[in-house]
């Protein structure tokens, strides 16, 4: 990819473009990394409550610097300005300690794309939170991730070693990626028919009951049977925490909606939250959801083509969008036809 890759000067970024969030940065890390192009970036999560790195922001910045030999200058807590230069990629085991409830698996998703592109496999360990409102929950990666990865030639692997819940923290996971030189262009146009539908409640430290009345209130919303069903009962050192995930396998395409308990919240109102997700994503026809459709854009620039229908393009799929234009010479297209969002990118 780095031949490719005429030398350009500094990439400038402004981290409060479109939707303003942490994206702008793990995109921009990723793609420095892979294309060796530096990056300097102000006002860093600009239209965030709390702007600047979080911990897990910091740890995906300094993941990269170590996995590509980077100069950096800015990187510390609540810092809004960062300079990146990336150097060379390095693959081979790695640990990450997040030393929160911040997400392993965005920190995971800043790195494993570029560890693709490195000479030998890695291995990677995170510790911090497995699952976590506002991220991709462990499993989502790989149900729904991962195996469109492998479709493009990616093979990635991630093991689930221990939960971490907001806002204990305290989680595992362990990552293992293949060298891949070139990601090939997909298209996910259709999801196909449906092949399994189920729904899990993994609860920690919290009563049982909990899980049964969301699986309740889950197998009324969703029309479907106890054998669909499923309480998982984890140890109670790894939570609190509780969360509520429905899984549709489809012929192209794996989806996972994922809720949270939290105190104040009803268990039947988890519930009904992840089956409006689910529904809404069901009727849209599209075939993949907000969430999946955001985590693909990346490696399908790289790849250079491809594209997905989706139920909604969001500001964050549009930013990230922006972002990724200015690292690699693509092109992205958000069109409207017949009912569905659709999201294609192409070499410019
Ligand atoms: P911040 O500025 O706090 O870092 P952000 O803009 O980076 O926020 P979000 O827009 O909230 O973060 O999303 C982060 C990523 O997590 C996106 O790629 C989104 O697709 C993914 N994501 C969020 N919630 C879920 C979920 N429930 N399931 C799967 N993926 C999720």
């Amino acid at each position: 990819m780095r031949e490719g890759v005429k030398e350009m000067g500094m990439i400038e970024l402004d981290g409060a473009l479109g939707e303003g969030g942490g994206q702008i940065l793990r995109t921009s890390l990723t793609l420095a990394m892979i294309t060796g192009q530096p990056f300097r970036i102000r006002r860093i999560r600009a239209n965030r409550s709390k702007p600047g790195l979080m911990r897990q922001h910091l740890v995906a910045v300094q993941a990269a610097a170590q996995v590509c030999g980077a100069d950096v200058s800015g990187a510390s807590l609540g810092s809004q300005e960062l300079e990146f230069i990336p150097g060379t990629l390095r693959g081979g085991d790695y640990r990450f300690a997040i030393g929160s409830a911040g997400s392993c698996t965005l920190v995971l998703q800043t790195v494993l794309p570029a560890l693709l592109y490195a000479e030998v496999p890695s291995t990677l360990r995170v510790c911090g939170g497995t699952h976590n409102p506002m991220a991709p929950p462990v499993q989502f990666l790989q149900r729904a991730w991962c195996p469109r990865m492998a479709e493009m030639g990616a093979q990635i692997d991630l093991q689930l070693e221990r939960f971490g819940f907001y806002p204990a923290g305290g989680g595992e996971v362990v990552a293992t990626v293949q060298p891949c030189a070139r990601l090939a262009p997909h298209e996910w146009m259709t999801r196909g028919e449906r092949r399994q539908g189920y729904a899990e409640s993994f609860t920690a430290g919290i009563p049982a009951r909990v899980a049964q009345r969301e699986l309740e209130c889950v197998g009324q919303g969703m029309n479907w049977s106890e054998d669909q069903l499923f309480a998982r009962r984890l140890p109670d050192e790894q939570g609190p925490g509780n969360a509520l995930m429905l899984t549709l396998e489809y012929e192209h395409v794996t989806e996972v909606f994922t809720t949270f308990g939290e105190k104040s919240v009803t268990a039947e109102n988890v519930a009904r939250q992840a089956v409006g997700q689910a529904r809404r994503y069901i009727a849209s026809g599209a075939a993949v959801a907000e969430y999946l459709g955001d985590q693909l854009m990346l490696p399908l620039a790289l790849a250079g083509g491809g594209g997905f229908t989706v139920d909604q393009a969001s500001l964050h799929a549009r930013t990230n969008a922006e972002v990724i234009e200015l690292f690699l010479p693509v092109r992205f297209h958000f069109t409207h036809r017949d009912g569905l969002d659709c999201c294609v990118v192409e070499p410019r």
